[in-house]
């Protein structure tokens, strides 16, 4: 199995540097790459690159733009088996699931190629002899922050919507998995993408995004990551009025009303929570679980999850892998720790194994005392809380107590407390009797502090293109209220 030869790609050429940082395998610890650092001067021709590239590609018909990302999208495809290892090499994720994320990635390109086509202004209906147009316009560069949980997908995202749309792009994907960008940059090239509409680079992110964010050719900040960094970014972004799309951190309630199978909503539970070993922006976490159901349901959660087989991702059988860095294995310790102190019940996991790599067992802990850290911390982990609740309305308000607001989830066949769960929980994400929240054709994206600003579906290029109204009067036309206005 073959690890990329990592570059920055900038104005359609590969490019090496003096510096590099190192890329380790997370189940293993042991070094699989080595990463040059972009210096400012490569930052500069990578702006240089992007504004040459705006000027072709907001100028080639949507049609010639949806043709090549169709074909870079089908490239991906082909090459998913040479993909999938080498993001399980960089982050962990067993190679199932990697083979996935690289058709998911795949299924975001030609979306978004679709909807390239569908781009449509309108008409506003008007007094004879004027006509007012709207029309979207591609917004130009867009500075693009990318993280390291899907290294395929995420980057994936925010390509998609600014070709789409007929932008152009600067990526930093992240330090820790920049495989899955490189391929993708690959992908395009090999698609016929112009010179200069991709640009990948990678460095140090405070440097990166502190150079680019006020360049006057940076029409659009897009990031992926916590909500501390996206408040940073938003700042930065602040100071030259540059529009910002942030899809942030998240703590994803779920309510499990007593009229299902809590059982099989327990097992079904503790398998999506192992799913890239909870690092996810939506994984499920903290349950709120109807008293009646509470025993059935916390104890087939706690059985799946110690069932669940972590491992290498890359042999065959591993259900789960390390989290992708030692900095997760940390902040697993420290909430458990934290919580245990306060009184909560360990049901499964809650100890890191005697083994090389950064391995974290898929931790369940019951009775967790709102005061503990993790009910309000965002784990992004192998870590689940369950706690009994009393009623619909306990449940929502604990459901609604927390800054974030970005994926919601349920379990009823009540269609009372499904309308009541649609309605009343506040996030941009609300699933019922599925852990699924996120997929090409339909918007994701938060409220509150999980940011603002949607991925996907028919929303997905709103924030890469600009309204522009056109008023168009059939003949010239003085101002009737000033007085001696002719023409
Ligand atoms: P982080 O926010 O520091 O890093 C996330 C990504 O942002 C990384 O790829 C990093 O390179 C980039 N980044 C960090 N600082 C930056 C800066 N100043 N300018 C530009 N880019 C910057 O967090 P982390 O320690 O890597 O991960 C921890 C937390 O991040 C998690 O607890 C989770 O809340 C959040 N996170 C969220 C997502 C998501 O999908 N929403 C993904 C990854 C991480």
């Amino acid at each position: 199995m073959r690890y990329p030869e990592l570059r920055l790609f900038i104005g359609g050429e590969w490019r090496n540097t003096p510096d590099s940082l190192q890329v380790l395998n997370p189940a293993t610890e042991a070094e699989i790459g080595r990463l040059p650092i972009a210096r400012k001067a490569d930052l500069e021709d990578a702006l240089t690159a992007a504004d040459e590239g705006f000027r072709i590609w907001s100028r080639t018909a949507p049609r010639a733009r949806a043709d090549i990302i169709l074909r870079a999208a089908r490239l991906m495809r082909e090459r998913a088996e040479e993909i999938a290892p080498s993001i399980t090499m960089e982050n962990g994720k067993p190679l199932i699931q990697a083979r996935l994320e690289v058709i998911r990635g795949a299924e975001v390109f030609e979306w978004d190629a679709g909807e390239a086509q569908r781009m449509y202004g309108r008409v506003i209906p008007s007094a004879p002899g004027i006509r007012y147009t709207v029309v979207q316009e591609p917004v130009g560069t867009v500075a693009a922050f990318a993280p390291w949980n899907f290294p395929m997908s995420q980057p994936a995202r925010k390509i998609a919507g600014a070709l789409a749309s007929g932008c152009s792009i600067i990526l930093k994907a992240a330090e820790e998995t920049p495989a899955g960008a490189v391929h993708i940059a690959r992908a395009f090239q090999d698609a016929g993408l112009p010179p200069g509409v991709l640009n990948l680079v990678f460095g140090v992110p405070a440097e990166i995004s502190a150079f680019l964010i006020p360049q006057d050719q940076v029409r659009l900040v897009a990031f992926t990551g916590s909500t501390s960094v996206g408040i940073h970014l938003t700042e930065l972004a602040a100071r030259s009025m540059t529009p910002v799309l942030m899809e942030l951190g998240g703590h994803a309630p779920v309510i499990v009303c007593d009229d299902v199978d809590a059982r099989a909503a327990g097992v079904i539970s503790a398998s999506r929570k192992a799913r890239n070993s909870g690092q996810v922006c939506t994984s499920p976490t903290r349950f709120f679980v109807a008293e009646k159901s509470f025993d059935v349901f916390a104890g087939a959660f706690a059985d799946g999850a110690a069932s669940v087989r972590f491992g290498d991702g890359l042999e065959p059988g591993t259900e789960m892998g390390p989290v992708a860095n030692s900095r997760r294995i940390e902040a697993m310790e420290a909430l458990v720790a934290d919580a245990r102190d306060k009184g909560a019940k360990v049901l499964a996991g809650g100890a890191r194994p005697n083994r090389k790599g950064y391995f974290y067992p898929v931790t369940v802990l019951a009775d967790v005392p709102d005061d503990a850290r993790v009910m309000r911390e965002e784990p992004f982990g192998p870590l689940a809380v369950i706690n009994p609740v009393k009623s619909l309305d306990e449940a929502i308000c604990k459901a609604n107590a927390l800054p974030f607001g970005l994926a919601a989830y349920g379990f009823t066949h009540s269609a009372a407390n499904a309308d009541r769960l649609a309605s009343e929980i506040e996030a941009g994400n609300v699933s019922i009797n599925t852990l699924e929240a996120s997929v090409a054709e339909v918007p994701f994206g938060g409220v509150k502090y999980s940011g603002h600003g949607r991925e996907g579906g028919a929303e997905g290029l709103h924030h890469y293109t600009h309204v522009k109204t056109i008023s168009h009067r059939m003949a010239l036309e003085s101002d009737p209220t000033i007085a001696g206005a002719r023409i």
